[in-house]
């Protein structure tokens, strides 16, 4: 007779509690329910993960109430939580948390409750027929399909260039597995949830798609969950959470644009998307397509290795070209203009001959805001965040500095605050600044800039995008926003500003990021039947992201980038743990850093340790930072040789640690 039961909590503790199940609810509670149990003096909410008939301890305590009568967490979900829990540094309650949807997690909302559930009309969408395949794509679907067929996992990776038609490969994967009787999830980067993407989907497959993204309100959220649950729902599209969407007869993951650092969640658990959608088709023996015109280094490794399985698709759809890119040299610029120019008269050039036919341009910089850069001319000072090691930025809208790391918010100063001089100036360049130039230029085009400053409102998104398609607009001036996804045919011309400001990153994948950005963002143009061109503006012209970007190369690029992460011994060829000590006081921050390195490198049999060193951005929010960087092969290994130290480590009061499992940034 079973009267103990396993819970896990989501707390940082790692370690199950045992509690006795009380005679009245024996025989009630099943593994994967919540319940809630006393924790100290408080009553929280936990899982049940096991149950068992002896007790470890003297004195266990009783559970107080079983909230599920049908476990919200099968098996399938119990095991992949778990595997994240040892492969992501958090506890198996964190990771649990992290899988069911807000709404549910306070114990408030029982499975089974009556809520009324609004299906999801497919509007007034006309419904989208399948367009007959090109054989590049025929063949890449049959492959998919072998898997689908035999029950079997393997992973694709799907490398096509942009519009060679990966989405309707997509699409048709769904459609035979649908016809098998299983289920589907479709991630995509947070950012491509826009109308356009899920009209494409819902216009295919109508009611039976759910759609889950982060502004859909707690509430709502859960019906979408609900509707999974219960099986109305047999393709989920969604952004890296999704992943989780607790279908019962999965036979297929896709994640779109595979690359995407969105894939990759900040806090507690911080797990990747695409590792865990691995794991989970591992689980369910079903096929994972990676799709990507610049497949992350990590995937095309796997991939050359025959870890997975690659394939290509090299042609447009319709044999469009892909458009022409134009490197401009802006030392050269600043050699025959004898100043600082924003835009290079190859750039104003084209501008202008795009405007005289009519069409529509793109223009990019990777930065917002006005002048970035704040500097008085008399003692040199350069106005930074008094909580950050950020340089402030001015933004004109607002009329305000702000730090882009904390969004402390300051007056721009009339005089300086060290010397008291009047010299202060404004340099560097944002999105606000060049929309003005713009303005100023071409005084006749009606321009919209798209970045996080233009796109607080809810809505506002999705009401610039319609006018640009519309033709309402003639430019669209915005940061990476604008860099994806975008389809608008009449888009002659992408300029990028400034190629250089994320080649100039403190981190080691500052080129491959480069790369894809400049990739991404070039494929915007020509994608109708005027063809495009693409301006890119660097100072410096001689770098192999840029020049592969350039000649639409990546495996060129790829060659490049393996060897120098081959020598520096960075990912692929390792997988790295990055411990973050933060304190107010940086000593204090400095001084445990090296301890906890110390106390890495005694216990060393798994990993190499570097550190501590300033993290690139050394304070933020008032708080200094260090980190221990582990370089391994066996990541749950690192994962159990960082738990073993901290566990003994003095962690002195005022100190915070935080560990990060396969960091996306340094
Ligand atoms: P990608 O996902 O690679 O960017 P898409 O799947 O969006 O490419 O395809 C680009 C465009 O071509 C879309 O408008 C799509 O509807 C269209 N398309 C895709 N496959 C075909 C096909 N086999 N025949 C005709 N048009 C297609
Ligand atoms: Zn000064
Ligand atoms: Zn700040």
């Amino acid at each position: 007779m079973t009267k103990f039961a396993e819970i896990a909590v989501a707390l940082p503790i790692d370690k199950l509690f045992q509690y006795r199940i009380p005679e009245a609810l024996c025989g009630s509670l099943r593994i994967g329910s919540r319940v809630f149990v006393p924790f100290g003096p408080r009553t929280i909410v936990g899982y049940a993960v096991g149950l068992s008939d002896a007790p470890e301890v003297k004195e266990v305590r009783d559970l107080k109430g079983i909230i599920d009568k049908e476990p919200i967490l099968t098996d399938e979900m119990l095991a992949l939580t778990k595997w994240i829990s040892e492969n992501y540094f958090c506890t198996w309650g964190e990771a649990i948390e992290a899988v069911i949807p807000a709404g549910i997690k306070k114990g408030k909302e029982a499975i089974g409750s009556k809520i009324k559930v609004p299906e999801i009309k497919p509007e007034d969408l006309s419904r989208s027929e399948p367009h007959v395949l090109t054989k590049e794509q025929a063949d890449a679907l049959k492959e998919i399909v072998e898997y689908i067929d035999k029950g079997r996992h393997r992973t694709f990776l799907l490398h096509g260039i942009t519009a060679s038609g990966k989405t309707e490969v997509y699409l048709q994967a769904i459609d035979i597995v649908l016809a098998r009787g299983r289920q589907a999830i479709m991630l995509v980067p947070e950012i491509a949830l826009t109308p356009q993407t899920i009209e494409r989907f819902v216009s295919r497959f109508g009611h039976r798609v759910a759609v889950i993204h982060s502004h859909l309100t707690p509430a709502k959220r859960f019906l979408e969950w609900k509707k999974i649950k219960e099986g109305r729902a047999d393709i989920v599209v969604g952004a890296r959470s999704a992943v989780f969407s607790p279908m019962s007869r999965l036979g297929l993951i896709i994640i779109d644009e595979e690359h995407e650092t969105s894939y990759k969640q900040d806090d507690v658990p911080r797990y990747h998307a695409r590792e865990v959608a691995e794991e989970r088709a591992r689980i369910n023996q079903c096929p994972l397509i990676l799709g990507s015109a610049t497949p992350s280094l990590e995937s095309f490794y796997k991939a050359k290795n025959g870890r997975y399985t690659l394939i290509k698709l090299t042609k447009r759809i319709e044999e469009r070209l892909l458009p022409k890119v134009k490197i401009v040299d802006m030392r050269m610029e600043l050699e025959t203009r004898k100043k600082i120019a924003i835009f290079s008269k190859v750039l104003l050039d084209a501008i202008d001959k795009a405007v005289r036919a009519g069409k529509q341009s793109i223009i990019f910089l990777n930065r917002r805001g006005f002048s970035t850069f704040i500097n008085c001319k008399k003692c040199g000072l350069v106005l930074k965040c008094r909580r950050c090691d950020a340089v402030m930025v001015y933004h004109f809208d607002e009329k305000k500095l702000i730090c882009h790391y904390c969004n402390y918010r300051q007056d721009p100063p009339d005089i300086c605050p060290k010397c008291r001089s009047g010299y202060i100036r404004y340099f560097g360049l944002g999105t606000e600044k060049v929309e003005s130039e713009l303005a100023h230029a071409f005084p006749r085009i009606r321009i919209a800039r798209m970045d996080s400053d233009t796109t607080v409102k809810k809505g506002s998104h999705d009401r610039i995008l319609t006018k640009f398609k519309a033709g309402e607009t003639d430019m669209l001036v915005g940061t990476q926003m604008i860099a994806k996804g975008l389809d608008f045919p009449q888009v002659t011309l992408v300029g990028v500003v400034s190629a250089d400001s994320t080649l100039n990153l403190p981190d080691f994948r500052a080129s491959e990021r480069t790369f894809n950005l400049l990739t991404q963002v070039g494929g915007r143009a020509g994608r109708g039947e005027d063809g495009g061109e693409v301006i890119v503006q660097t100072y410096t012209p001689g770098h192999y992201a840029i020049l592969s970007a350039a000649k639409h190369d990546y495996e060129k690029f790829y060659d490049e980038e393996i060897t120098s992460r081959k020598e520096l011994f960075f990912p692929p060829f390792v997988d790295l743990v990055k411990v973050v000590v933060r304190a107010r006081n940086e000593e204090y921050a400095r001084k445990t850093a090296e301890d906890l390195a110390e106390a890495l490198r005694a216990e060393d049999r798994e990993a190499m340790v570097a550190g501590p060193a300033p993290a690139p951005m050394a304070r933020v929010r008032g708080y200094y930072r260090y980190n221990v960087l582990l370089k391994g092969t066996d990541r749950a290994a690192m994962c159990a040789l960082v738990k073993k130290v901290l566990t003994v480590f003095h962690r002195p009061h005022g100190i915070l640690i935080a560990v990060d499992v396969d960091p996306i940034s340094m």
